[in-house]
């Protein structure tokens, strides 16, 4: 079975979907690993160690294209490339279904079996293939340096011959993976943080990384299985009301919520901004998909009198190496996964297979990826 992998070609994107660990994990009696020549940016990742590893090197593009029973990458294949795929051919990546049909209708319409990692059920059985956890950890962790890097204070306290230098304060909004680094990280570098989230039960984990849980008076709708579900717009209205003075004290917001295929709520408004000490910065991690801050603009890093708003996207690729690695470690474990002695078997029984493959025999299979394909009129329609 020939696994293809190629340089990314989404503007910005730094990290490879498979580095030459997981080619030397996979490469073998079952596997051949088909690289298209210098997919990575980083050193460990050059042509002659992913040689090493046991992957054939190729100058081609259309030939690992053509070639691949699975290609495995990190953004959605392009529309150009999928259509050179076999008939059958297997792809891993992220998709984006909510934002990117074409890319989705593609692969249906060539019959490819594509799977999206956005869409892997957060179980316990597939916490080693959850790409989104693992990119989610690095955001957390960068945004918080990214904020440092901006702010002009220390995070710590400092008593120094000229004077005491008190502590930044950080509101971390969103204890989910990346909020949960972000505090670590915030914490770590010294700061006092605070954070919020609707699901009381992190309440505990806020507590032992050091930080301050805020308790505002609310009450969220329950979501399924751990997770928070979508909140309504009066909740989200007095949710900002009580979190005004919070933002306005702090000298670094960070927000983190970001449901695949939900817009993120909006906690942070113009006038919470507004009220925040010249200097003082936001980060918003979902600022990919719409932002949780209101002012947010993608991709940019706006001043708005006198305060930072960072909408800095794709932030774990900023940290290729180590997003790489662990992104391909969630790919080799997802393909094994899917595999029997080197031959795809897509089993719609499995609640992995099932919960993550979008396009399987020419049609879109998956009744969550079909939700979030649909424009918001088509939804309000049915
Ligand atoms: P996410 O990015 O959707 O949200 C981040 C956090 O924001 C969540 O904790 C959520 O409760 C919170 N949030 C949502 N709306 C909010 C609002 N209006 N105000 C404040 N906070 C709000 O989610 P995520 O970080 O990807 O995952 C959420 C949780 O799922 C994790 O904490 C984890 O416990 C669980 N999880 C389980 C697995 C697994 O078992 N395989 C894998 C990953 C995550």
């Amino acid at each position: 079975m020939k696994i293809g992998v190629l340089a990314e070609t989404f503007e910005g994107e730094r990290r490879v979907a498979l580095v030459p660990a997981g080619i030397a994990r996979l490469a073998g009696p079952a596997f051949d690993v088909v690289v298209r020549r210098g997919p990575g940016p980083a050193a460990d990742f050059c042509d002659d160690a992913y040689r090493e590893a046991g992957a054939v090197l190729e100058a081609d593009r259309g030939s690992v294209l053509r070639g691949a029973d699975v290609l495995v990458a990190v953004q959605a294949p392009a529309v150009e490339d999928i259509a050179r795929l076999k008939v059958g051919t297997v792809t891993i990546s992220f998709l984006q279904p909510a934002t990117q049909a074409a890319v989705v209708e593609a692969p249906a319409n060539g019959g490819v079996t594509a799977f999206s990692l956005e869409l892997l059920p957060r179980i316990s059985r597939a916490q080693s293939m959850d790409a989104l956890s693992s990119q989610a950890s690095l955001a957390g962790y960068k945004g918080v340096l990214m904020a440092a890097a901006r702010l002009g204070k220390f995070f710590p306290m400092l008593m120094t011959a000229a004077g005491t230098i008190p502590p930044a304060r950080v509101l971390v909004l969103g204890a989910g993976v990346a909020g949960l680094q972000a505090i670590a990280t915030a914490r770590r570098l010294g700061a006092v943080v605070e954070a919020y989230d609707v699901r009381p039960a992190v309440r505990e984990e806020v507590r032992s990384l050091g930080a301050t849980f805020l308790e505002l008076e609310l009450e969220a709708e329950e979501g399924q299985g751990g997770y928070a579900s979508e909140q309504s717009e009066e909740f989200l209205t007095r949710q900002r009301e009580l979190l005004t003075d919070r933002v306005g004290g702090s000298d670094v917001g960070i927000a983190t919520p970001a449901e695949a295929g939900r817009r993120p709520p909006v906690l942070v408004t113009a006038p919470m901004v507004k009220r925040m000490r010249r200097g003082s910065v936001v980060v918003d991690l979902a600022s990919e998909t719409g932002g949780n801050c209101e002012l947010t603009q993608p991709g940019r890093v706006i001043e708005v009198d006198g305060v930072w708003v960072d909408g800095t996207t794709n932030v774990p690729s900023t940290m290729a190496l180590h997003a790489s690695q662990l992104y391909s470690r969630n790919v080799t474990n997802l393909l094994e996964h899917l595999t029997d002695g080197g031959v795809v078997r897509i089993d719609f029984d499995d609640e992995i297979t099932r919960g993550a493959c979008v396009t399987h025999g020419g049609e879109v299979v998956n009744e969550r990826a079909r939700q979030m394909m649909r424009t918001p009129q088509e939804t309000a329609a049915k």
